[in-house]
């Protein structure tokens, strides 16, 4: 067999052979837009994802309206939707109330989010972690029947706290591990976090936690995301989080891009034959009607085609110049 540079043995990298990717862009990407997504759009946005491959949309977040009006309407959009066999409309609360309506709206995978600083706690949900974590033992204890998984935030850097050492990490992880939780989500919410970074703090926590699933939440504020993605899966992740087209931003750092693209977590993965489960073209065609009805998003992918097509493009334009040149010969 031909040498393929993009293809070859992975000899330097720890690569697994499949990754699993939760599409957050309905909940994540929605709800920092500042004009009211219609509910219909909302719903066609799942609905046009539920056929691209995902085990796992975050379709809704169950805050309050006040606070995140653009999911506001977030039983809606669950009673909206049409269910695909396979997949998981997930949803993300802050607190116990929140649990009460997902459960009540038929989630039944709901990630409870939590910060790992309590500045950050505060400002996003008005109490400090640990009481957060007391109510996750609540939720834990309401007798519902939802699988609750959370989402640490600012793991990497927090606006207001910088870095949280490992032993703050530490903290809360003990006390989540103790509680039984299965899942936690490693939130690189402000986009601050280094490949190294990454590297150095999941290791550490994937040694320290092996009960827990961690699955890694990037944010391309400063462009990493990629690079970021790579740190995790050669420390053993296999498991993220990304937007459609993009979508979302960061409150704290204005113009910010948002989670990393879907569609450009999974051409890369496809270039080197790591499986995501994935249609990349329906899911592009998903990415063309968000950027139609949003107006703005954005991707590396969008704009320049998948890598495959970029090689064939050039290609073509290479075989047509040579056209343009022999024509010119023969006159
Ligand atoms: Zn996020």
């Amino acid at each position: 067999m031909a040498w393929d540079g993009r293809k070859g043995e992975p000899t330097m990298l720890n690569l697994p052979k499949r990754i699993y990717i939760k599409e957050v862009g309905p909940r994540d990407g929605l709800q920092i837009e500042k004009t009211f997504v219609p509910t219909a759009t909302k719903i066609e946005m799942i609905d046009r994802l539920s056929q691209c491959g995902f085990a796992d949309i975050q379709s809704a977040a169950f805050v309050h309206p006040k606070a995140v009006p653009n999911m506001a309407d977030a039983e809606k959009v669950l009673a909206g939707i049409t269910r695909q066999p396979g997949v998981e409309y997930s949803a993300l609360v802050p607190n116990l109330r929140g649990f009460q309506r997902a459960a009540a709206a038929g989630v039944k995978r709901v990630e409870l989010t939590l910060s790992a600083t309590d500045s950050h706690n505060i400002n996003n949900m008005n109490m400090t972690t640990e009481q957060s974590i007391k109510m996750i033992e609540q939720c834990l204890n309401s007798g519902l029947d939802v699988d609750l998984i959370v989402g640490l935030a600012v793991t990497f850097g927090c606006p207001f706290e910088g870095v949280p050492t490992f032993s703050r990490l530490k903290f809360v992880l003990d006390q989540l591990s103790a509680m039984g939780i299965k899942a936690v989500g490693l939130g690189d919410t402000s986009g601050v976090a280094t490949p190294l970074q990454v590297y150095n703090t999941t290791s550490r926590l994937l040694d320290a936690y092996p009960d827990i699933n961690f699955f890694f939440h990037p944010h391309n504020t400063h462009g990493n995301a990629m690079a970021n993605v790579f740190a995790a899966m050669q420390a053993g992740i296999t498991h993220f989080d990304s937007s459609v087209a993009g979508l979302g931003g960061c409150p704290y750092a204005p113009g910010a891009s948002g989670n990393i693209a879907t569609e450009d977590l999974v051409d890369t993965m496809n270039e080197m034959d790591i499986e995501t489960g994935i249609d990349i073209d329906r899911l592009l065609d998903t990415a063309r009607f968000v950027r139609e009805a949003l107006g703005h998003s954005d991707s590396a992918t969008l704009r320049a085609g998948k890598i495959s097509d970029l090689s064939v493009e050039e290609r073509s334009l290479i075989q047509r110049s040579l056209t343009l040149c022999r024509v010119s010969w023969s006159i």
